[in-house]
């Protein structure tokens, strides 16, 4: 089978203890995939691993049946959002977006492209000149999604990018994600939050993970489904309480 991502007995050690083991995973093209699960089960560690930013400490990631364990990020085909959105304070809106695509031998002309259809998918367009002081805390997550997006990665990774936007345009802009999701066609998402609403409603599949169920052991993935599977045939305990249903 076909797998955008592919995690085989992922495992990651901090400090000699494991904070991850035997993760299992494979994730279709056109996926939206959300990871959640208490705060420290390993969401953010997880989304790492694959993005290249920690080293593995056993198993494998693939990407397009690629083994990429030992690729860093820029040669990974993927580009993430972080919930900081991390953009340049000296340049305006269009060079931070046309930045990361400098190093990739596109034309002036291309980049001019992607960077105007990024712009009006993320309704930026009146916006490129200024800087990123001169927006909303709104705008400059639309602008970091928007450097993502011109660079037409196969996958998207999203490390809880509404956390900091007051709760309208925390609303506004997952529906935008959403939306964007779907425009993008066979890219597949990622995407961690601890929010169940947003992983409720934006995912195809969740991928719930749980804590250590005892000292030596490391968190784990509870059950991976779809968010009706989860509410309403949850695999054990942990999942009925977590997703609050009736079990
Ligand atoms: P989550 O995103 O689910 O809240 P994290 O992936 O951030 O959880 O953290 C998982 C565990 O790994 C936590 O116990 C955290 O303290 C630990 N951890 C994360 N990053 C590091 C690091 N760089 N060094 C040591 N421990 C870390
Ligand atoms: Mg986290």
């Amino acid at each position: 089978m076909n797998h955008r991502v592919e995690l085989r007995q992922v495992r990651k050690d901090f400090n000699g203890t494991a904070v991850l083991s035997g993760i299992d995973l494979g994730l279709a093209p056109g996926e939206f995939c959300v990871f959640i699960g208490p705060s420290g089960c390993g969401k953010s560690t997880l989304l790492r691993l694959i993005a290249g930013l920690e080293d593995l400490s056993g198993g494998e990631i693939r990407i397009d049946d690629r083994i990429v364990s030992h690729l860093p990020p820029a040669e990974r085909d993927l580009a993430m959002v972080f919930q900081s959105y991390a953009l340049y304070p000296h340049m305006s809106v269009h060079e931070n977006m046309a930045f990361g695509l400098r190093h990739r031998k596109l034309g002036a002309v291309e980049i001019q492209r992607r960077v105007a259809e990024a712009s009006r998918i993320l309704h930026l367009e009146g916006l490129l000149q200024r800087k990123p002081r001169e927006l909303s805390g709104g705008q400059r997550q639309r602008v970091a999604i928007g450097r993502a997006i011109v660079r037409q990665p196969k996958l998207f990774l999203f490390d809880e990018p509404l956390s900091n936007l007051d709760a309208a345009l925390r609303v506004a802009t997952r529906l935008e994600i959403a939306k964007l999701h779907r425009e993008l066609g066979s890219a597949s998402t990622v995407y961690v939050t601890h929010d169940q609403v947003e992983a409720m409603t934006l995912a195809d599949r969740i991928v719930l993970l749980r804590p250590a169920a005892d000292r030596g052991d490391a968190p784990s993935i509870a059950q991976v489904g779809t968010p009706l599977e989860l509410y309403h045939r949850p695999a054990n305990r942990f999942v009925a309480g977590f997703i609050g249903s009736p079990a």
